[in-house]
């Protein structure tokens, strides 16, 4: 059994957390956190060992025990997931070297943070063993767990995408309230495309970047030059067999990120949580060697499937990545609840949501 710490307790590390937890491989060693806010009420709530990031008196005058400082709990861990805002792992680093602690870092840091930048489905087998990892970004995930499988069927020559990106996560107060459209970064490439060939080093991408007013969803307008000429039908089918990727089907009569949200919601899953890109299947659309589809993605759930393949790939419990993924599939529910492309039925085992 796998002790997995997760050192901050927010969008992303309450959700890894609850999906450590769900794995038969691993356990929660504990969970740290800096502020004694209502999260770290609900890491409490949820029977996670807390630990204080900075001064444990806080945690102590808001009536919320501590089991120690995060230096207990990373030398408690065999993996650490730093999940603290931008930046912060960074500043990190050097504590999990300390103590000779594998760790994974997100997608808010920059690249030369850890060994590798890691996704699944792209590059499992580069961080196989490695010492740190770095779980791209929630558009570049979508972006790569999309690319992987079409590159390796049609060969791609180049790829443009427009990334229509949510304004804040539901709780992101600070970033409003907002009512605007930016082209956001208004300089060509945007960020994105750069951080994909961190996962495909020779991928020729352009991306841009806009922010909207919405909080539910990213937004993706793909285009990609193939170097071969397929039918659209054919990409469909492509796309379909990939269990981290769902073609909604026409029929559900889902017209945007909205009723994606309220369908998962219904499904019953966790926070309403969509790990899966969406891509609507109607949209997929080969004109000669050209490719266009739209896609949304989970922004505050894409990322946690790829940290639980990163702490099996660093920690080498696992032989390969088909093998993680499906673990890591069947432990949250992947693709469970949802009616698949072409009316295959809906999964219905029951859903495993921490
Ligand atoms: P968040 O602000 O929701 O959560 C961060 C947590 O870390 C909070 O609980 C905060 O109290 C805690 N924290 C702050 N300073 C700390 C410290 N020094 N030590 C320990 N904990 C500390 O942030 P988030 O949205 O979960 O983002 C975390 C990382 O994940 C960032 O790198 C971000 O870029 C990346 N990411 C975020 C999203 C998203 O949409 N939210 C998607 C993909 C990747």
């Amino acid at each position: 059994m796998l002790h997995v710490g997760i050192n901050g307790f927010g969008t992303i590390g309450k959700r890894v957390a609850d999906a450590v937890r769900a794995q038969p491989d691993m356990t929660v060693a504990g969970v740290a956190k800096r502020s004694p806010n209502f999260e770290a009420t609900i890491a409490t709530d949820r029977g996670y060992d807390l630990y204080a990031a900075g001064d444990r008196d806080p945690f102590e005058d808001a009536g919320i025990p501590t089991a120690g400082t995060v230096h207990d709990l990373v030398a408690a861990s065999d993996v650490v997931v730093d999940a603290t805002p931008s930046g912060v792992g960074a500043e990190n680093a050097s504590l999990y070297a300390d103590h000779d602690t594998p760790a994974i870092f997100q997608g808010g840091e920059a690249a030369d943070v850890a060994d590798v930048s890691f996704n699944a489905r792209a590059n499992y087998d580069t961080a196989v063993g490695v010492r740190s990892v770095r779980v791209v970004s929630c558009n570049t995930t979508g972006l790569s767990r999309l690319f992987a499988p079409i590159e390796e069927a049609y060969g791609i020559e180049k790829a443009r995408v427009t990334l229509v990106r949510r304004g804040g996560d539901p709780g992101d107060s600070s970033r409003g309230p907002i009512n605007d459209t930016l082209p956001d970064p208004v300089e060509i490439p945007s960020h994105h495309g750069p951080d994909v060939q961190t996962v495909f080093p020779d991928l020729d991408i352009d991306t841009m970047g806009m922010k909207v007013p919405t909080t539910q969803m990213h937004t993706h307008s793909v285009n990609v030059t193939l170097a071969s000429e397929p039918t659209s039908d054919a990409v469909r089918d492509l796309l379909s067999r990939e269990s981290r990727l769902f073609l909604i089907p026409e029929s559900l009569g889902i017209d945007g990120t909205g009723k994606i949200k309220e369908y998962t919601r219904d499904a019953g899953r966790s926070r309403g949580d969509v790990w899966e890109n969406c891509i609507w299947a109607e949209s997929v659309t080969v004109q000669g060697r050209d490719l266009y589809l739209f896609q949304a993605i989970h922004q505050e759930a894409d990322v946690v499937p790829e940290n639980i393949d990163a702490v099996r790939a660093l920690s080498r419990r696992t032989a390969s990545a088909e093998q993680s993924i499906a673990r890591t599939n069947e432990a949250l529910g992947i693709g469970r609840g949802l009616v698949q492309h072409e009316g295959t039925p809906a999964r219905v085992d029951g859903l495993a949501d921490d």
